[in-house]
């Protein structure tokens, strides 16, 4: 049974890893889990520590006895650990050849490389973690933004789990519901009011729609909102770019034109990354916009989730946004440039007559661009109430294909249902489908669920 070195897919043994980046640092973390992590970290660190969870300064040594470091070292014992193994962390000195040495040294004693994820791949296995949280743990290391790295810690502490979980329960308590139905037809009590169940499965459905509904809320997370500037030549896009960037990557002129290629930053909001794109560049060689006199292309306004259409006055703000009409399904907001050269609140150019809903921002002073930036936040997360309501999201696709398969199952047990066509043992097979499509996605599987649902819920054994 306790193949040394496991099957395949659950490879067994004590593995060794160094669990921070290798290069020069002041410090490194070595980890070490598995049924003898304790014996081969004893027979290389002393003194080895007595008690679990308690930082002990070790002398590390390779197996000819030779020091290699004075190290950290931390045992955990199981299942009170990462992995829910027996482990030790051993932090010791950086750079390239201590911590190797330490690990080289770990392996001599018996230990063996762990592969990619591993530690994270036990920790599933020995259920301290869900297939969610794995996930979430990949995903916070490679986190790129604010955003990411919140909703990344969100998954991680369970949130997605929890909501995947409350999901799964309800589709085990309506599948009770039916199989009572079935198995104690002529109970006193009556059968399962049919209007019950209904509510059951509308309310399910429901709930998973909205769970459903926050992937493109994940997706923009991952991705960026795409926020284009739009406008006549010279009315400061460049300019208002790297004010909203607060770095100067962008060319900026008052010589039109001189913009080469379109330039994209990404700003990084706590609620999702902004990905702000300045096509200046483009008018001179495709655009057909350009015709009007606003340098955007029509790629850029096909695929914007919002458009800023800039002017430095009511006539070239009231271009912009004629040039822009119809041309985009992004939400438009109407930016006011250079409102340093306004005097006394009023633009000197008195043809400004003031759009109401024009934000007015200065490249110069700063002004106005805390003010955009929240309203480019909420633009672009306009109508995804997951955003406001702090709620998990999904975040990938293997996400949206398992709640999207629970949804089909509980529609279609809904309608058949609703209908009366539906044969009970035919109806649990949708509801047993929808479970495991969500059991799969959080990987959970106990099949004695919906008995003790049943029976805890209906009190049969009364
Ligand atoms: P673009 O062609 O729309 O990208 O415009 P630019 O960003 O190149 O700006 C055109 C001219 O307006 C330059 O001379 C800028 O210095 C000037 N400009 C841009 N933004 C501001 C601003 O907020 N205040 C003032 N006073 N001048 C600005």
């Amino acid at each position: 049974m306790n193949d040394a070195a496991g099957s395949p897919l659950h490879p067994t043994g004590t593995i060794v890893a160094q669990a921070t980046a290798a290069g020069r640092g002041a410090l490194a973390i070595v980890r070490l889990s598995g049924p003898d992590a304790h014996r081969i970290a004893r027979a290389a660190a002393e003194p080895f520590p007595a008690a679990p969870r308690t930082a002990v300064v070790c002398r590390i040594r390779d197996a000819s006895g030779a020091a290699l470091d004075e190290a950290v070292v931390v045992r955990y014992d199981a299942p009170a650990s990462f992995t829910g193994e027996d482990a030790v962390e051993i932090t010791t000195h950086g750079g390239l050849v201590v911590p190797t040495t330490v690990v080289a040294a770990l392996i001599a004693r018996g230990a063996r490389l762990a592969e990619p994820g591993e530690f994270t791949r036990r920790a599933v296995l020995n259920g301290k973690l869900d297939i969610l949280q794995a996930e979430a743990t990949g995903d916070l290391i490679e986190s790129s933004s604010r955003a990411a790295q919140r909703t990344a810690l969100r998954q991680l502490d369970g949130g997605l789990s929890r909501r995947v979980l409350a999901l799964r329960d309800a589709a085990i308590r309506l599948e009770a519901l039916i199989a009572y139905d079935i198995d104690f037809p002529e109970e006193d009590d009556g059968p399962v009011p049919a209007a019950r169940i209904l509510g059951a499965a509308d309310e399910l459905i429901r709930d998973l729609e909205m769970l459903e509904g926050t992937a493109r809320a994940g997706e923009l997370v991952r991705d960026g909102a795409l926020v284009v500037l739009a406008g006549a030549p010279n009315v400061g896009k460049s300019s208002l770019f790297n004010a909203l960037v607060g770095q100067n990557r962008a060319i900026v002129t008052d010589i039109p034109g001189t913009t080469r290629d379109a330039i994209e930053a990404v700003i990084d909001t706590p609620t999702l990354p902004i990905r702000l794109v300045d096509t200046a560049g483009l008018r001179e060689t495709q655009d057909p916009v350009e015709r009007l006199g606003v340098e955007v292309s029509t790629s850029y306004l096909n695929r914007a989730s919002v458009v800023l259409v800039c002017g430095d006055d009511a006539a070239s703000l009231g271009q912009g946004m004629v040039a822009t009409e119809g041309r985009t399904m992004a939400p438009r907001i109407e930016v006011r440039t250079k409102a340093d050269l306004a005097v006394g609140g009023q633009a000197k150019n008195s043809a400004w007559g003031g759009d109401h809903a024009a934000i007015r921002v200065s490249a110069e002073t700063g002004e106005g661009l805390d003010e955009l930036v929240s309203a480019i936040v909420s633009a672009a997360s306009g109508g995804l109430n997951a955003f406001e309501a702090d709620a998990p999201l999904l975040t990938r696709e293997r996400h949206r294909y398992a709640v999207g398969r629970a949804l089909a199952e509980v529609r279609a047990f809904r309608e058949r249902w609703g209908a009366g066509d539906l044969p009970a043992p035919v109806a649990g097979v949708h509801l047993r489908e929808a479970t495991a499509a969500l059991e799969d996605l959080i990987g959970a599987i106990d099949v004695e669920d919906v008995l003790d649902e049943l029976f805890r819920r209906f009190c049969v054994g009364k």
